[in-house]
């Protein structure tokens, strides 16, 4: 089969991999942006070199001063929180487009959620972890879309959902480019599988707004698909979930399977249950029967392939589940 898939924008924090702009004047790897660079455009972004603090430069941190959060530069005792906010607001004005982010873990400017807060200037003690100043903004504009940090990402199971939050969000975008209701409701047909392990509830919802009962305005129809999207993507599958929806494709190719075969199949899923194969193990299969019994409807739905096949990556650090 040939499947296409559309290229995301992806954000990304500067330093991984495309400039020496760390405050040591690193520059650092990242195999996940490695991973996706052939597939993605990135749009890279440094909000302290934007912010004019220079390469090398003293590092800054978050500090806990007088009520709120400021950034300081100890070395140079100064704050720096002006600079850093002007900086990260003209940046996050150019990011709506994007399907996802991926930004650096720990930095007080580019963190999601693990920027060391101290507890005072003067008293430098750590306080919480919380997101960084460019990091929150990000959160605020594209939270709904697939956001991350590259070290949650050596994770399979958080690497997964993001791909498959960045590439369902890529082919929303595409078809809110020219709204029709016909393109929204192929594009709610063509994931349903995909939502029903995701959210069942939430996918009915969909349903409902993608049958525009109320004779809404397009543009009404797609804002609220939006909304609803975000929530149905808002958190990674239940293996319970998709399990569920391994049984539901596979009453599209039972019927004429010998018993041999549905044996087989069945105990495909109960691995994939029990965690000893991949998740794509069992839709290949499920794949192969859509083909052999023309099963054009299995053979049109993204849960076989929600994403380019050369981006599954099995390897995992195990690190980054604990984190929201
Ligand atoms: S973490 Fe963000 S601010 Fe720091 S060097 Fe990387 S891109 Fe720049």
């Amino acid at each position: 089969m040939d499947h296409t898939f559309p290229r995301p924008r992806v954000l990304v924090s500067r330093c991984l991999g495309f400039e020496a702009c760390r405050y040591d004047g690193a520059k650092l790897f990242s195999k996940v942006v490695t991973l996706l660079q052939d597939h993605v455009d990135f749009v890279d972004v440094c909000p302290e070199m934007e912010a004019g603090l220079g390469v090398p430069r003293p590092p800054v941190r978050l500090c806990f001063e007088k009520e709120k959060v400021e950034v300081w530069q100890p070395a140079k005792s100064r704050l720096v929180t002006t600079a850093l906010v002007d900086a990260a607001t003209r940046q996050v004005k150019n990011i709506s487009e994007c399907d996802g982010a991926i930004l650096k873990s720990r930095s007080p400017s580019c963190a999601l959620f693990d920027a060391k807060v101290y507890s005072g200037i003067e008293q430098p003690q750590f306080l919480r972890w919380e997101s960084g100043v460019f990091g929150k903004m990000v959160l605020a504009y594209l939270g709904k879309k697939a956001v991350d940090d590259e070290q949650r990402l050596t994770n399979i199971i958080l690497r997964e959902h993001f791909l498959v939050k960045l590439y369902t969000w890529a082919r929303f975008r595409s078809i809110s480019a020219k709204p029709t209701i016909g393109e929204l409701v192929n594009f709610h047909a063509s994931h349903k599988l995909l939502f029903l392990a995701y959210n069942q509830s939430r996918f009915r919802v969909c349903g409902r707004i993608t049958a525009n009962h109320e004779k809404l305005p397009v543009a009404d129809v797609f804002q609220f698909y939006e909304t609803e999207l975000g929530k149905i993507l808002a958190k990674p599958f239940r293996r319970q979930s998709m399990v569920n929806t391994l049984y539901h494709a596979y009453g599209w190719i039972s019927e004429k399977m010998s018993s041999e075969e549905k044996h087989y199949i069945i105990s495909t899923f109960e691995e994939y249950r029990d965690e000893r194969i991949p998740l794509q193990a069992a839709t290949r299969l499920i794949e192969a029967q859509a083909i052999r019994f023309q099963r054009e409807y299995l053979l049109s739905q993204h849960l076989l392939h929600p994403f380019p096949g050369e981006l599954s990556d099995l390897s995992d650090s195990g690190k980054g589940r604990e984190v929201g």
